[in-house]
């Protein structure tokens, strides 16, 4: 395997990269390159430059703000999987992100590269649906908001705009929620064949607010509003866990392939995997 040959940059300063992708907008970023540069090495990319995030001191770190965390985009993986911070505020971030892949991809892989390159399959993006997390997007003309319910829009595809990098992720603190990631992995990629991560805000054994963000399933990860309606105004028992489980896919087009699973099989899986994360908050 070789790659096309392409030009390197790796500035230090978040204006400088984004001043490099205004002026060159068939660069593309680098970030843990676990995504990307099998591509590049497999021929499925072959951008004539890469901007190399790495040393952007900007994109680094986990911040506690007062209304809750934000999350530099260059953070890998095994950070938000041990940080004391994201483990009390958005456990279910730490425990989507200690799911990817293994301990090297872990060490590697950033939430922004995830996020950004959208695969249907990811972790992370189940999670911050779940999470009601709000994307940073920067480019040289300023900065934006981007709500994690309007930012995966296909498979690989997001919100962001050309000249737009990922910057941050914000996730709102909410107290007292009940927070679990379930996934069934493909046991050699790792990858979700099906994943769901679910928040519920739950008071005097009534469910005030559910969020469930599936992945896996679909062209990319959705929030799964009919179950959430299911389980919101109701205790969490098993009638309830049932039929919110049974509308999981409710409105989605479930996708089947021959290398990991049938629709039809992904679709009974994912019932049994939002009815397992149910019961494991009851
Ligand atoms: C063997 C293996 C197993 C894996 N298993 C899993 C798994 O189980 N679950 C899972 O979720 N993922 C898995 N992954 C993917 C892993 O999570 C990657 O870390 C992630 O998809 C990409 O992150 P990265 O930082 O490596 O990004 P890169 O590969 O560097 O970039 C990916 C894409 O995002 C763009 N990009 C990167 N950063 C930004 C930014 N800040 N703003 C805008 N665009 C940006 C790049 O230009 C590129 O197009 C696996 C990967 C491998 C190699």
């Amino acid at each position: 395997m070789s790659m096309t040959p392409f030009r390197y940059a790796r500035p230090m300063a978040l204006r400088d990269a984004l001043a490099d992708l205004t002026e060159h907008p068939e660069a593309r970023v680098l970030a843990g390159g676990m995504s990307l540069l099998p591509l590049m090495k497999m021929d499925l990319a072959a951008p004539e430059r890469l901007i190399d995030l790495g040393r952007v001191q900007e994109l680094q770190g986990i911040t506690e703000t007062p209304d809750g965390i934000r999350i530099g985009a260059m953070t890998r993986h095994f950070e938000l999987a041990s940080d004391e911070v994201v483990g009390r505020c958005a456990p279910i971030v730490a425990q989507a992100a200690a799911h990817v892949g293994d301990p090297q991809v872990r060490h590697r892989g950033t939430i922004g590269g995830s996020l950004a390159h959208a695969d249907p399959a990811a972790d992370l993006p189940a999670a911050m649906l779940a999470a009601d997390a709000v994307i940073e997007a920067a480019s040289a003309d300023g900065s934006r908001m981007i709500p994690a319910a309007d930012f995966f829009v296909g498979p690989l595809v997001t919100e962001l705009r050309p000249g737009e990098m990922l910057v941050a992720v914000r996730i709102p603190m909410l107290q007292g929620r009940r927070q679990h990631y379930e996934k069934v992995p493909h046991p050699a990629s790792g990858y979700a064949v099906v994943g769901v991560a679910i928040s519920l805000a739950v008071a005097g054994g009534v469910v005030q607010e559910a969020r469930i963000g599936v992945t896996g399933v679909a062209g990319h990860a959705y929030r799964a509003h009919a179950a959430e309606r299911a389980l919101e105004g109701e205790g969490l028992n098993p009638g309830v866990i049932a039929k919110a489980s049974s509308l999981a896919a409710e409105g989605e087009e479930i996708l089947g392939d021959a290398v990991y699973a049938s629709a039809e099989y992904r679709r009974h899986l994912l019932q049994v995997t939002l009815s397992r994360a149910l019961q494991r908050v009851s």
